[in-house]
């Protein structure tokens, strides 16, 4: 976007606090961490032998860098913590009483699902952590949103849901709805926003050209596209501004810090054709940017790996947990738009140091797909890989080959069948499964790299595609 073309105005949802000084900032921030660690190391057994093992305690925590002598934690330990203490692991600082949702992390197995609880106050703090982005993008009281993410036990959906409510636009959630009726009802309710994902956004252009219209002479009203969970382009961003007659956002956040704690400003994710900048909730939660071999800070341009302590969860806090997420780390005074944060990261590039894909919004654990395929004792290799198709439909696809003189052809459709049964009851993702000739695909001698993410060139169809005559 031209940064030229968006409104002078700024706009906060919470502006004290997006706007406070650095130096008030951080105050705020090591109170907030000094009450989390003390909060946790009374209240929770699981963080009292984590703290006690580590030889470090609450009061040792000084200044804001002694964060540093806290022991991390990471998926592993949330989930052996609740399998050790089922349902909802010795995390939990509150009375069941005071928990008003309980959130799970995607997948039914693999490495499994995380439980999150909530209390009041970190409902309040994910919703305004979602409400400030609908400020900043320039939407008012009033606006129709359309939510693409389904609402179910994953936070992104209820998160946009919650934030819009909060900030006072209304959701219209159409996950339910096929793409094309989506369409339909942004078209018949003239939304003013869309919050989904690179992939889709790109599916419902496609769509739209198919019926002989750009989107933005379908929806004339928007002010702003919201996205998430994938990186992209810039090219791509900026040519979707143009088909979609408006800006395209960016956001990031996580079932874990049940925040949105990065998001962009009016300027969008792409302003004036570079990388634009996520603008981050420092009031809301602790997020360094270390390393991911050495553990040290990274420094301004590099990347690195968020950890994360939240203030605002009472009744499960979460201290220095590991995301495994890859961000690049850029200086905190790039933007003029007031928001005030002890540094910014790069809009649209975040990805993963582990294997995890994000498919259709769902977290994805190649491990799990291995499990089930190989639980089929004919099957000798596969491969797996997400694109855009011609339709501009995401698609997993996943190539099997049989074992040499394995089933006979009748047998083998049936059990391509299966598996793609059984891998969507695992993932909750319907993949594409097909046979492929023996000794077609790669073997591996180390770690296996069964699968490709080949999205980020996909998107970039949408520029071959052109109004149909008449
Ligand atoms: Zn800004």
């Amino acid at each position: 976007m031209d940064r030229n073309r968006v409104d002078a105005k700024n706009h906060y949802h919470l502006r004290t606090l997006e706007t406070l000084p650095l130096e008030q900032l951080e105050a705020l921030q090591f109170e907030r961490t000094k009450r989390t660690l003390l909060r946790a190391y009374h209240g929770s057994g699981f963080y009292r032998d984590l703290f006690d093992a580590a030889k470090v305690r609450p009061e040792d925590f000084k200044r804001l860098d002694d964060i540093e002598r806290f022991p991390f934690t990471d998926k592993q330990a949330l989930i052996k913590d609740q399998q050790d203490n089922p349902p909802f692991g010795r995390r939990l600082c509150v009375p069941l009483r005071r928990v008003r949702r309980v959130n799970l992390t995607s997948g039914t197995s693999g490495m499994g699902q995380e439980v999150h609880c909530h209390e009041d106050g970190s409902i309040r703090a994910a919703n305004a952590s979602t409400a400030s982005h609908f400020a900043a993008a320039g939407l008012k009281k009033g606006d129709l949103s359309a939510v693409l993410y389904p609402l179910g036990t994953m936070t992104g959906g209820m998160l946009s849901y919650e934030g819009l409510r909060t900030f006072g636009a209304t959701p219209l959630p159409l996950a339910v709805f096929n793409a094309t009726q989506k369409i339909d009802m942004m078209n018949r309710f003239g939304v003013h926003h869309v919050l989904t994902t690179p992939a889709y956004l790109t599916r419902l252009t496609s769509l739209c050209m198919e019926r002989g219209k750009e989107p933005r002479e379908l929806f004339p009203r928007l002010k702003g596209v919201t996205l998430s969970t994938e990186p992209f382009s810039v090219a791509w961003a900026v040519r979707m501004e143009e088909i979609w007659g408006t800006v395209v956002h960016d956001i990031y956040g996580s079932t874990q810090l049940n925040l949105n704690y990065a998001v962009t400003c009016k300027y969008g994710a792409a302003p004036d054709g570079q990388r634009g900048y996520y603008h981050l909730a420092d009031h809301f939660a602790m997020v360094e940017v270390i390393d991911h071999e050495t553990h040290r800070p990274v420094r301004f341009g590099e990347w690195g790996e968020p950890v994360v302590t939240t203030f605002s969860r009472e009744a499960m806090p979460l201290i220095r947990f590991r995301t495994n997420d890859r961000v690049r780390l850029l200086p905190p005074d790039l933007c003029d738009c007031g928001r005030v944060s002890r540094a910014m990261w790069e809009a649209g590039t975040i990805s993963r140091y582990d294997d995890m894909i994000k498919i259709k919004a769902t977290n994805v654990w190649p491990q799990t797909v291995d499990e089930v395929i190989f639980s089929f004792e004919d099957v000798d290799e596969y491969s797996g890989r997400v694109y855009i198709a011609d339709d501009a439909k995401e698609v997993a696809e996943v190539l099997v080959e049989f074992k040499r003189g394995g089933p006979g052809a009748d047998t083998r459709v049936g059990l391509l069948e299966r598996i793609g049964e059984k891998i969507k009851d695992k993932t909750q993702v319907s993949m594409r499964v097909r046979e492929v000739a023996h000794g077609t695909l790669p073997r591996f001698e180390y770690k296996a790299r069964r699968w490709t993410d080949e999205r980020i060139k996909g998107l970039e169809r949408v520029t071959y595609m052109e109004k149909r005559p008449g």
